[in-house]
């Protein structure tokens, strides 16, 4: 499939450069299925967009080129390190646009890092979503949003969520999303670990977990309602209640720090506390934007978390911005 280059002008700013920003995720249901035969896994989730966001800029070039700065590419120890060659998933969706849209892949990428990586925050993900719309503009490639997201399922399955953004459920294995109406603003503060964790090792951990029998077999899956008619029209507190995170205890069993970590959280005034995905995120719901904030600086100044950050949530997915 090649699509006419012939669409409308893209939004070009001043030295032909072209901005866009992505946000982060939190899932606030995450139910998993038991393994399948082709080594995946099916799941139910509620994806939560929330406003910590990466900016992808890109100008035109001669061929492809990458830079990394903020989150992820200071020298402290333990922080994990994000790659700038073709491993990273920009430049996957950089190489698949151009392939599918019949253009040359030629811009100068720049991704500024808000987002952690490997902190169960999609942060890859947000950044491959913002690549492609920003690259889309540059190179005005004419794919409508639907052939974007069709992009995006292939090189991951929380992209096309930091895509569309707001609140979804997925199901497959998270790339099948139908949009959520949510009427609230959740607040929330993230503790943020030292060190990352490797989504495959939660995944693996909960299987063995599960072999062992000392977690369910997954057989029965949660209903993602409770979550949903919370985010729709409930209060915090209803959220909080239903919160829920199959890949909390595997987590947890690698990285037993995260329990004094968790307890952290709720000992400081947090609704309720769960890990992000596969973690080692912490995220504590708080009741309002006010709360969030002496949350966020009570848990700093205990200094259990690498940094914290108040964020909040449903906020749009992949845009241009200015
Ligand atoms: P998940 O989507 O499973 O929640 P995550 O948020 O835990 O993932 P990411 O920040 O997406 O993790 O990074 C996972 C790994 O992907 C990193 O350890 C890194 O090696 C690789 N990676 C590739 N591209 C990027 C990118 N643009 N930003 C961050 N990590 C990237």
């Amino acid at each position: 499939m090649s699509w006419s280059t012939s669409g409308g002008p893209g939004r070009i700013t001043g030295g032909g450069a072209v901005v866009a920003r992505a946000p982060a995720k939190v899932n606030v249901h995450l139910s998993i299925a038991p393994l399948r035969p082709d080594g995946y896994h099916d799941l139910q989730t509620v994806f939560l967009a929330v406003s910590l966001f990466d900016t992808v800029t890109v100008r035109p070039a001669e061929g492809l080129s990458l830079t990394v700065s903020g989150e992820g590419t200071t020298a402290e120890p333990g922080v994990d390190r994000v790659p700038t060659d073709r491993r990273n998933l920009v430049w996957r969706a950089a190489v698949l646009l151009a392939e599918q849209s019949g253009v040359k892949a030629r811009a100068a990428i720049d991704i500024a890092k808000a987002i952690p990586a490997a902190a169960g925050l999609a942060g890859g993900s947000a950044d491959a979503a913002a690549a492609l719309v920003a690259l889309d503009a540059l190179w005005n490639t004419g794919a409508t949003r639907g052939e974007l997201a069709g992009l995006a399922a292939q090189l991951g399955s929380d992209v096309p969520f930091s895509l569309l953004g707001g609140v979804a459920l997925g199901s497959g294995r998270g790339e099948r999303l139908s949009p959520v109406l949510a009427r609230r603003q959740t607040h929330w503060v993230l503790g943020i670990a030292r060190e990352g964790l490797s989504t495959p090792s939660v995944y693996a951990e909960l299987d063995r977990l599960r072999a062992t029998g000392r977690l369910p077999d997954g057989t029965e899956l949660p209903s993602p309602q409770p979550v949903i008619a919370a985010l729709s029209n409930g209060p915090p507190s209803a959220l909080a209640e239903a919160l829920t995170n199959d890949l909390e205890a595997p987590a947890i069993a690698l990285r037993p720090e995260l329990r004094r970590a968790l307890t952290a959280a709720t000992d400081a005034g947090a609704l309720n506390a769960f890990l992000s995905g596969s973690g080692p995120t912490v995220a504590a719901l708080a009741e309002d934007e006010d709360t969030a904030v002496r949350l966020a600086a009570t848990l700093a100044g205990e200094g259990v978390f690498r940094t914290v950050r108040v964020v909040h949530g449903p906020v749009p997915g992949a845009r241009l911005v200015g």
